[in-house]
């Protein structure tokens, strides 16, 4: 194994091969560490050069080096790129046909083969790891590698099984493992799982600067998406949706509005789904709306915008797809659009599943439920998630640029908790609102909640709580209405009456929000 590669023969290869006249951040320190025969645990956010790290020492040392990667399009992508520089690159997974295995095997054991991507189904398979055994390796990378953690947002099950194979192979090869992921969680669960507690970490700093994040009440949600994209005309931009039926139907929207956009998603035919995302690579829609299965590996660095139209399930899910946007280092805009009833809905997909997966579960959403409603700079909260602590407030975030006075709730709050006890736990937001409120009706008279204590106490509140229901403003012209503060922030401070023949009351979504953070901590 060469251990005595010079900085200039590693320079002239990052020229020579992928044109680039300077390692960025740490990535010479990280090559040279796989280079000298050390594990090493990269962290760096989407977009900061994780790939070259692998791919550059594959290059100059001698054998084969195996990269994981846990999905069949990322591969492709990759090796189309190492191809298209003159390096023979090359994958196995289950798209391959009998004969194109037996080539590519080939080819690895005659030591042409400088990269072989593999997912970990198929490194799982006996007869493919008989050949890799024959084969000569120089390492081992694994992409991605946050899917070996339950606590990641894209936990493949495969994955666990990864650092057993890599010691029947060859228990002595380097390994360097990758993720964009880090909360501390993960990467101590990533450690252990890979057995790379001896590792050496290089971590960056996962602050995107030139990222704007921002939330918005979900009221009105298309009309302010087709105002916003019209506003941003000829800037591409992906749009996150939690099904694919609603993809289907925003993207529809869209195209009758007149916005060049293009669905995506695993239930798509694969050529439709390979056709849309080369149209949107390729400049000819300008909006991708996608499930979450579009975006991994996909390199468009001139995203302008990434937008989420259903709140995300975990914070680190959050940050990961708005990395997608400014990876060439111009500005993009983050904006979730954000309602209690989505959480409500996240929370009852993980009815059925297994008791630790939904206590995980919970706890990934309740992170997110905090980050919509702190008034705290966005930045500073998704830093800290990752365990980066930022002394200052960012400037760049729509609480730091729109900040929102506070108010404490608490006698609020101890009446909503105490209305549902009294009321024995079982009716909705709606009924505890007219409960708190004194509202007469065949319910509260049947049930006889008007004989509660509770029964009226919130007649007179001081509503200074941010209302999901309020109105929006009369600025509906104003083009450019979305650089402004989230309209969900907007507070009435003045005490207010509570008008019994009010229709709605502002009660209901108090209530909602207080019953979230109770269901969820
Ligand atoms: P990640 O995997 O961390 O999300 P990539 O490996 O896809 O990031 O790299 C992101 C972009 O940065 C790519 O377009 C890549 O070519 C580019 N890049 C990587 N290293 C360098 C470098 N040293 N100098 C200039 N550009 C680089
Ligand atoms: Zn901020």
């Amino acid at each position: 194994m060469p251990t005595s590669i010079s900085s200039d023969v590693l320079k002239e290869q990052l020229k020579k091969t992928f044109g680039f006249s300077q390692f960025r951040g740490e990535q010479e320190a990280i090559i040279r560490n796989t280079i000298d025969g050390h594990n090493s645990f990269v962290l760096m956010p989407t977009g900061a050069g994780k790939s070259l790290c692998y791919q550059l020492p594959a290059i100059v040392m001698p054998g084969t080096a195996i990269v994981i990667s846990p999905l069949i399009a990322l591969m492709k992508n990759q090796v189309d790129q190492m191809l298209a520089f003159g390096i023979n690159a090359q994958f196995l997974n289950s798209s391959l046909s009998r004969a194109e295995i037996n080539r590519v095997k080939a080819e690895v054991i005659s030591g042409s083969v400088k990269l072989l991507y593999i997912a970990p189904e198929s490194l799982n398979k006996q007869e493919n790891l008989n050949f890799l055994q024959q084969a000569n390796i120089s390492f081992v990378a694994i992409d991605e590698a946050h899917c070996i953690s339950e606590w990641g947002h894209d936990f493949r099950p495969e994955y666990r099984k990864i650092r057993n194979i890599i010691e029947s192979i060859d228990a002595k090869l380097p390994i360097i493992a990758l993720t964009a992921t880090a909360t501390p969680k993960v990467q101590q669960d990533i450690q252990k799982t890979l057995n790379l507690e001896d590792a050496t970490v290089f971590k960056s700093s996962f602050n995107r600067k030139n990222l704007y994040y921002e939330i918005r009440s979900k009221k009105d949600i298309d009309k302010q998406l087709i105002r916003y994209i019209k506003s941003h005309t000829g800037k591409a931009g992906i749009i996150y949706c939690l099904s694919r039926k609603r993809v289907e139907e925003v993207s529809e929207l869209l195209g009758v509005n007149g916005i060049k956009a293009l669905p995506y998603h695993a239930g798509l035919d694969p050529q439709v789904r390979m056709s849309n995302q080369e149209a949107f690579l390729n400049e000819e829609v300008e909006v991708m709306v996608a499930t979450i299965a579009f975006g991994m590996g996909i390199d468009k660095p001139d995203v302008r915008f990434v937008i989420h139209y259903d709140a995300p399930k975990s914070l680190e899910g959050y940050y990961q797809e708005t990395g997608r946007a400014g990876r060439d280092g111009l500005d993009g805009t983050c904006i979730l659009f954000y309602t209690y009833d989505d959480i409500l809905k996240l929370d009852k997909f993980n009815k059925d599943k297994a008791v630790s997966e939904k206590e995980n579960a919970k706890i990934l959403l309740s992170e997110m439920v905090y980050y919509a409603n702190l008034g705290v700079c966005r930045r500073k909260q998704l830093l800290s998630y990752f365990g980066e602590h930022m002394a200052e407030n960012c400037g760049f975030c729509d609480n730091c640029m729109h900040p929102t006075p506070t108010y404490k709730a608490e006698q609020e709050v101890s009446w909503v908790l105490e209305a549902v006890k009294q009321t024995g736990e079982k009716f909705d937001a709606e009924h505890i609102a007219d409960v708190l409120e004194g509202k007469t009706n065949q319910y509260t008279q049947s049930y006889e909640h008007e004989n509660l204590p509770i029964f009226g106490v919130g007649k007179t509140v001081s509503w200074a709580i941010p209302d999901e229901d309020e109105d929006e403003d009369e600025d509906d012209e104003d083009v450019d209405g979305e650089e402004q503060a989230p309209r969900k922030q907007k507070l009435r401070k003045k005490k207010k009456e509570v008008n019994p023949e009010d229709e709605k009351s502002p009660w209901i979504s108090f209530i909602k929000q207080v019953l979230i953070y109770d269901l969820l901590t």
